[in-house]
Parts: C-alpha cells; sequence; structure tokens
C-alpha cells in the first residue's frame, strides 16, 4: 500500500479516486474548471471531456 499524500494525481486515476471519491480528487486537481467522471482528467473546456463534471 502507498502513501496518499505521495501518491501521484496517475495513482489515482488509476485506482479510480474520481469515481469513488470525487470531493478528494476534485481537492487535487484545482483550479481546474472541468473534470471528467469517467477518466479523471482535468480540463478547462467541459467540451474536451467526455463525462464532464463543472468545479465550483
Ligand atoms: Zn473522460
Amino acid at each position: 500500500m502507498g502513501d496518499d499524500n505521495t501518491k501521484t494525481l496517475c495513482g489515482h486515476v488509476e485506482d479510480e479516486l474520481q469515481v469513488k471519491d470525487p470531493a478528494a480528487y476534485i481537492k487535487l486537481i484545482q483550479p481546474a474548471q472541468h473534470y471528467c467522471q469517467g477518466c479523471g482528467r482535468s480540463a478547462v473546456n467541459a467540451e474536451n471531456l467526455c463525462k464532464p463534471e463543472k468545479l465550483p
């Protein structure tokens, strides 16, 4: 088991943190404007994501 504090964003996406715990995932990627609930990518424009979710 790895240390969550040093785990990379890539590692979290591999474990589907964006699906299991979206709030924790969002904290890691802010100040992104949108993120994808499917694959975890973040982007400025929602149009660039397959399952876009707007960030507050
Ligand atoms: Zn996606």
